[in-house]
C-alpha cells in the first residue's frame, strides 16, 4: 500500500465543453508522481496540481529514451459511477516494459492504487456523454542528469489524465490501410513487445507517408522476412478468414494489447475458432481475391476496434466486406464498449470500480 500525499490545487480549471473534447490536449487538475533512487526504491508517492516538471537538459530520458508508458481509461456508467477496464493488465505490462528497458518495475498493486487515487481526486473530470471517457497515461522515465550510457539510477513515475470525446462521433467508418514495405516498427529481441516511447518515434514516418497518400495507417510487416503481418499503426490486428479469426502471434515484436486479449477471450467464449500464428500479407491478399477475407480490424484502448475497409500492397487492392464494418467486428465493439461503459453486464469481471 502506498501512503499517497495529496496537495490539492488552489483553483480548479474550468471544465471543458464535453462536445468539443480533442484527444490528448487537455489535462485535469492533478497528477500523480513518485520518485525512485537507487538504495531508496520507489518513494514519495504524491498527488499534486498538474503542472510543468523541472528537469536538467542532461536528463537521461532526453538522450537515450529510457522511458515506458501505459494507456487506459476510466468510464462513467449510467448510474454515475466510474470504472476502469482490466487495470491489472496495464500494471503487468508496465512492469514487463520496465524490465526490458532496465527500469525498476512498479508494484502492480501500487500501480492500480495510484491510478484509482488520482482518478478519484479528479472524479468530476470523467465526462458522462456517450462514448466519452477519461484517458489515463501512466509513464516512467530516467531522470539522472548524466550523459553516460547505462541505466539511470533515478526515475520518475507519473500519471496524467485527459478527458476524451467519443472516438466515433459520426459512426464507425472503416479505414484504408497500406502495407508498409520500407520501415519496420520492431524486431524480435528489440522493444516491440513493450510500450516504450522510442517505438513510436520510429513509427511516425511511415504513418505520415501513409496519410500523405490517402491512407489512415500502415500495416506493419515483420522486420526479418518482411512478409508476416504484425500490427496496424499502433493497434493489434485481427482478420476473419473463412469463419476463423486469425491474429499475429506474440512473437516478441508485437505489442500484447489488452483489447486484443479481450477480443480473443470473447471469441473463444462465443465458440469462434481463433488462431494466433504467423500470417503473411500474401495469404491475406490471396484470401481476399477468393472472397475468403471476410473482416479485418485493429484493436486498441483508444478506438476499441477499428474496422479495415481496404488494404493496399503495391498495386494490389483488397476491399474487405464491401468497405463496411463486418458483423463480428461490430459485435466485438458492442460487447466491449457495453462492458466498459457499464451498459452491459460484465460476466468476466473485467471492470474495476474506482473507490
Ligand atoms: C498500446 C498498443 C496497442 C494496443 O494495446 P491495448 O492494450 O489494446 O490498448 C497495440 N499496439 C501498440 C504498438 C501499442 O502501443
Amino acid at each position: 500500500m502506498l501512503d499517497i500525499q495529496l496537495t490539492r490545487t488552489a483553483q480548479g480549471k474550468p471544465r471543458p465543453d464535453p462536445a468539443s473534447l480533442v484527444f490528448g490536449k487537455l489535462f485535469t487538475d492533478h497528477m500523480f508522481l513518485m520518485d525512485y533512487h537507487d538504495g531508496q526504491g520507489w518513494h514519495q508517492p504524491r498527488i499534486v496540481p498538474y503542472g510543468p516538471l523541472s528537469l536538467e537538459p542532461s536528463c537521461m530520458v532526453f538522450h537515450y529514451a529510457q522511458e515506458v508508458f501505459e494507456g487506459l481509461k476510466a468510464y462513467r456508467t449510467p448510474d454515475g459511477k466510474v470504472q476502469l477496464f482490466r487495470p491489472v493488465e496495464n500494471a503487468r505490462r508496465l512492469a514487463a516494459s520496465c524490465q526490458r528497458l532496465c527500469i525498476p518495475p512498479i508494484d502492480e498493486q501500487d500501480f492500480v492504487q495510484a491510478v484509482k487515487a488520482l482518478v478519484q481526486v479528479d472524479l468530476d473530470w470523467v465526462p458522462d456523454r456517450p462514448g466519452t471517457s477519461l484517458y489515463i497515461r501512466p509513464f516512467v522515465f530516467a531522470t539522472d542528469p548524466n550523459l553516460g550510457v547505462h541505466a539511470s539510477h533515478s526515475y520518475l513515475f507519473a500519471i496524467i489524465l485527459s478527458p476524451v470525446g467519443a472516438y466515433y462521433p459520426e459512426g464507425i467508418n472503416p479505414v484504408k490501410i497500406y502495407v508498409e514495405d520500407e520501415d519496420v516498427r520492431a524486431v524480435r529481441g528489440g522493444t516491440g513487445h513493450t510500450k516504450c516511447g522510442g517505438n513510436y518515434a520510429a513509427s511516425i514516418r511511415a504513418g505520415a507517408r501513409a496519410e500523405a497518400q490517402g491512407y489512415s495507417q500502415v500495416l506493419w510487416l515483420d522486420g526479418v522476412h518482411r512478409k508476416y503481418v504484425e500490427e496496424v499503426g499502433a493497434m493489434n490486428v485481427l482478420f476473419k478468414v473463412d469463419g476463423k479469426v486469425i491474429t499475429p502471434a506474440l512473437t516478441g515484436s508485437v505489442l500484447p494489447g489488452i483489447t486484443r486479449k479481450s477480443c480473443l477471450e470473447l471469441l473463444r467464449d462465443w465458440g469462434i475458432p481463433v488462431e494466433e500464428r504467423l500470417v503473411t500479407a500474401r495469404e491475406l491478399f490471396d484470401a481476399a481475391v477468393d472472397g475468403r477475407l471476410e473482416e479485418a480490424w485493429g484493436t486498441g484502448t483508444a478506438a476499441v476496434v477499428s474496422p479495415i475497409g481496404e488494404l493496399a500492397m503495391g498495386e494490389e487492392r483488397a476491399v474487405i466486406h464491401g468497405g463496411q464494418i463486418g458483423r463480428l467486428t461490430q459485435r466485438l465493439y458492442d460487447t466491449l464498449t457495453g462492458i466498459q461503459w457499464g451498459t452491459e453486464p460484465d460476466p468476466y469481471g473485467w471492470t474495476v470500480p474506482v473507490e
